[in-house]
This record gives structure tokens, sequence and C-alpha cells, in this order.
């Protein structure tokens, strides 16, 4: 068990806060403040406590110095005062007498937010190179470390590993939810169901290879299933194939047979284009011309068999492509089929945690996680080493 907030008196103490305040802006507006919502719970229980809060995050990429200017975090400061109904000191620098003066100048209860992490990366990527003299200069800013960005756990940064390799330190609320809610997979109530989707089978051989051995079921959909049907000695039309991996597919058919269940029908289109021509086929009547973009009406209801029994269940990867209006029925329907089920329901992996919320399901699902890259990761059993290097208790 790693160490958490909680596991620290925070009274007058000066709390860097590693955050996850990426968020989407266009135009100058964030068009979406969900990540800065869900910081709250420990920068609010950071300022309950007394702690002066000083409050770290990336913010896009920086690769050169025009970069800079769309990616500052003023307007993110901005919207974290008003959520949090208290000014919000911001200091646009990431070092330095200034934002050093503005920290010791802090009273208990303030919070403070310096600027993006990555500007450092200009300087030879001192942020994302986990720097060894970045991290030292970081941590001597403050008393405690606190992660609370899960979606940067799965790198090794100067604001995250290289701060908690030099100073006291524990895990956030955010990071605590999501150990917690991934984690089920280690000890799944069964039948533990894996749904299993998008683009390439490249992308999810690790998830697979991890998860074949700890799951009841694993149902195969979105574009890696015709790479699978394919390696079965199913015709598959145009539909995406990853030719370096069908020998992967059949190790892990003929090993698992009853383990891996694969698409009976399925909806293609002729292009992959909104207002294309589209049909729904057997799998074993797939024509030449045809694109696999979604699974029919058939396997929803036999994947629906599978998720009526099942305890536990992790989704991965859309089962269609949701982009387009006429393949997102497979994603709609199984987020409709774990809507009314009385199980554990989790869902990882960016591209499917947006389709999910932007269909209006979350709220019935048991998690999504909200870090893309390091809820894969997870999934795949890797550990994540923004994780790793917190203090056990
Ligand atoms: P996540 O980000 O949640 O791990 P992925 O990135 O693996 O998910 O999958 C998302 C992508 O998979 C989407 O861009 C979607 O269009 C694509 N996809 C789903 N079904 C198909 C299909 N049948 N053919 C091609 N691409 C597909
Ligand atoms: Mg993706």
């Amino acid at each position: 068990m790693k160490k958490t907030i909680r596991d620290y008196d925070l009274n007058n103490k000066k709390v860097i806060i590693r955050v996850d305040f990426n968020v989407p802006i266009k135009d100058g507006i964030i068009t979406d403040d969900n990540r800065i919502k869900e910081s709250l719970k420990t920068i609010k229980y950071a300022i309950d406590n007394n702690a002066k809060v000083i409050l770290m995050s990336h913010l896009g990429r920086i690769k050169e110095e025009s970069d800079k200017e769309k990616n500052s975090l003023d307007i993110v400061a901005k919207r974290l005062s008003e959520l949090l109904n208290q000014d919000v000191v911001f200091i646009n620098e990431t070092r330095g007498k200034k934002l050093e003066s503005a920290i010791n100048n802090l009273k208990p209860k303030e919070v403070l937010l310096m600027e993006n992490t990555r500007f450092e990366d200009l300087d030879g990527n001192k942020e994302s190179g986990n720097d060894k003299e970045l991290g030292k200069y970081w941590a001597s800013l403050g008393d405690l470390f606190i992660n609370d960005a899960f979606g940067t756990c799965h790198r090794s940064h100067a604001s995250n590993v290289g701060i908690a390799s030099n100073i006291e330190n524990g895990i956030g609320f955010l990071v605590e939810k999501e150990i917690n809610n991934l984690g089920v997979l280690n000890n799944p109530e069964r039948p533990f169901t894996v749904i299993l989707g998008g683009a390439k089978v490249s992308d999810k051989i690790k998830v697979i290879e991890n998860l074949v051995n700890k799951a009841d079921y694993i149902l195969i959909g979105g574009g890696m299933a015709y790479t699978f049907l394919s390696a079965s000695g199913l015709p598959i039309g145009k539909s995406l194939l990853d030719s370096e991996n069908i020998e992967f597919a059949k190790t892990m058919l003929d090993k698992y047979p009853d383990k891996i269940i694969l698409p009976i029908d399925s909806v293609n289109g002729k292009d992959i284009s909104h207002g294309t021509e589209v049909s729904e086929c057997f799998v074993s009547d797939m024509k030449d011309d045809m694109i696999g973009l979604d699974i029919g009406h058939t396997t929803i209801k036999l994947f629906k068999q599978y998720l009526s029994d099942s305890k536990t269940i992790i989704w991965n990867g859309p089962v269609g492509y949701t982009e387009i209006e006429e393949f997102s029925n497979g994603t709609k329907s199984i987020c409709e089929i774990l809507k009314n089920l009385d199980a554990i329901k989790i869902v990882g992996g960016g591209d499917t945690a947006a389709a999910i919320i932007n269909l209006g399901y979350k709220d019935y699902m048991t998690h999504v996680s909200t870090g893309g890259g390091a809820s894969l990761e997870f999934l795949e059993g890797k550990t994540l080493p923004g994780i790793e290097i917190i203090s056990d208790k």
C-alpha cells in the first residue's frame, strides 16, 4: 500500500501537488474542465488541513519557444480560482527568485500554481527527461510531495519521479481511486470478462497477454477483431488487418479457444466515411470490397450473454469506429447492456473513455479512468514509475 495525503500532517507545510491540468484549450478557452474538477478533492483536502498549496502540472507539448504562449497555465489558474472560490496565485515561471519568494510568502490555505512544467523541456528536455537537478530543485521548494496526476504516472518525469525521489511523498485521492479501481483485475469477482476493441492488435498485445491469464472471457471487437477472424481462416474484405500479428492471434485462439470470443457478424462500410453504403453480414460472408467497422446485432446478443453473468467487467477499446455515427451502434449497445448490470464495470483507455463520456454513459460505470496511456499500461500489468516511486506505508 502506498502512502497517501492522509498519512501526513499538512498543517503549515508547503505541500507540492502534481496535478493533471492538461486540459483541451481552443482559441484561448478551456473546452473541457473535467480534469481541473477531478483534482479538487485533493486540493481542497490540503486547504482544509492548513497546507500551503503549491500546484504543478504540464499542459500540451513544448517543442519550441512559440509553443509557450498557447500552453500557459494562466487560464487554468483563473478557472481553478473560480472552482475553488478563492484566489490562486499564478507564477509564470518554473524556477527562480520570483517563484521562490512567492512560495515563501504563502500562508496556510493559500494556493499557488506555477507555470507549465514542460516549459523546462525547451532546455534539453529537463522535465520529460527527468533531469536530476530539476527534480531536486523542485523538491527543495516544498516539504511534502503528493502525486495526483494519474495521466502521467506511466512516465518518469522530473515533476513526478524526480521530486518524489527527493522528499517525503504520497499519492492524492485521484491516483488512489485509479489504483483501487483498476486494481480489481488482480483479484476480480468472477466471472471476470474483458471487452477489448480499438484499432490494431499490435496496440493491445500486452493487454491480451496480461489479461488472458486473469479473465474468464475476452470479448474481442473493433478493428483488431478482423485480424483474429482472418487468423481463424475467415474472409475479412478490406477490414483492418495487422498482418504481422496473425501468428500471435492464431496462437491465442489455439491456446484459449473457449476464452476468446470473436464477433459472428459485422457492420461494414464501402468507405470509412459518413454517408457511405452500409451493410451487415455474418463474418463468413464478408465480400472483398467491404470494410468491417462495427460488431453486428447477433454479436451484440452474444456479448450480452457473457456480460449478463459477469461480476467484473473491464473495457478497453471501442468495439466499432465510433467517430462515424453509422458505426457506433456496437459501442452504444455495449454501454446500454452495461448500464443495467449489477457488476463492477471499469473503463480504461483514452478513446474508450472519451466515447463513453460522449455517449452519456459515464455515470453508469463504476469507474472511467482519467489516464489514457497510464490506464492502458496498468492493464498491461506494468508498474507505473510515478506510483512505484511513492513510499509504501
Ligand atoms: P483506447 O484509446 O481506449 O485504448 P484505441 O486507441 O485502441 O482505444 O481504439 C480507438 C480507435 O479504434 C478509434 O480511433 C476507432 O476508430 C478505432 N476502431 C474501432 N473499430 C475499428 C474498426 N473496425 N476498424 C478500424 N478502426 C477501428
Ligand atoms: Mg487510443
